[in-house]
């Protein structure tokens, strides 16, 4: 009867485990989890080529996000392993697709920007040419005309007289040959400025044109970011009975990125959300710092503090 009943027990004990192992395990996780003492290890499980980043730039990556954490704790939270527990992807969709059409379409803008003010320097250089030329040609032209008056009056004036003498004849032509020399300094003055209408009627266009684009790119810009505005989410870290990752979806620049990674490493670590902008573990990656903030570390320190007491009873 003692037989059949320890039998009977180590079979119940066995149906016991097998029925509850994910009961069990999320209760063995829970208690003896301390990524304090024992680091969580971690693979690199998906990279899209899409982020132009090879394995050993994200790797490297990686460690920067850990080392923000490590330097503060004084401890080794992390590690690498090939057959690491946790992967620690990173996953193309449309949140970086949209971020890159962003960062396309700003550099499209401040590229326009530049050019619309060079063009306007060579505009408002073109102007002012034109401004001086004119005003050149109008002196020159009542000049000229004057001259001709006069010129004319004189040889009026010797045509009625049977003879010239010849001081007056050397004079008149003299004076006729400047009066051509004038006539064709103003023809001069007038094609160069056709030359400058010519050059300020294209400038203008093009000025007019930039002005479209940088527009179009400034409202696109704030279409695509208004639709970003609303739902986002640039990280991910999940934690289940059967895996642990992180998933990195998006980031606008190198100094974000390692902010994205190291607050779902922070998660990983069982850190909750915190409320200071600053802070790595607030819930938005606005914040400019590049490492762990005082409250970060006291809630690491208060994950690091756990007995196996705290964690059985979940305090
Ligand atoms: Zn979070």
């Amino acid at each position: 009867m003692a037989k059949f009943f320890s039998i009977f027990s180590i079979c119940l004990f066995v149906f016991f485990c097998i029925y509850f192992k994910d009961d069990l395990k999320t209760f063995y996780d829970n208690t003896f989890f301390d990524p304090c003492s024992t680091p969580i290890t971690y693979t690199i499980g998906r990279l899209d080529n899409n982020f132009g980043l090879s394995k050993e730039e994200f790797l490297g990556t990686i460690k920067e996000a850990e080392g923000l954490w490590e330097k503060a704790a004084g401890k080794n939270l992390f590690e690498y392993s090939k057959n690491g527990s946790m992967s620690i992807n990173l996953i193309y969709d449309e949140r970086q697709e949209g971020t890159d059409i962003l960062n396309k379409i700003d550099s499209s803008y401040k590229t326009g920007k530049s050019k619309y003010n060079a063009a306007k320097d060579a505009y408002d250089q073109y102007t002012d040419d034109y401004a001086i030329l004119i005003q050149q040609r109008e002196s020159l032209v009542v000049n000229y005309k004057q001259r001709v008056a006069a010129y004319e009056k004189e040889v009026g004036k010797w045509n009625k007289k049977s003879s010239v003498p010849a001081s007056v004849y050397n004079q008149l032509n003299t004076e006729k040959e400047s009066l051509n020399n004038l006539a064709q300094q103003i023809r001069g003055i007038e094609s160069e400025v056709n030359e400058l209408v010519n050059a300020i009627n294209q400038t203008g266009q093009y000025l007019n044109s930039l002005a479209n684009k940088i527009n179009s790119d400034a409202e696109t810009y704030n279409e695509i970011n208004h639709s970003f505005d609303e739902e986002f989410e640039q990280g991910v870290y999940v934690s289940s009975l059967k895996f642990k990752e992180i998933n990195i979806y998006q980031f606008d620049n190198h100094q974000k990125f390692v902010r994205v990674l190291a607050h779902e490493m922070g998660h990983a670590l069982g850190i909750g959300h915190l409320t200071d902008q600053e802070d790595i573990m607030y819930s938005l990656n606005i914040g400019a710092n590049s490492a762990i903030s005082k409250n970060d570390l006291n809630a690491l320190k208060t994950i690091c503090s756990k007995s196996i007491f705290d964690r059985l009873f979940n305090k």
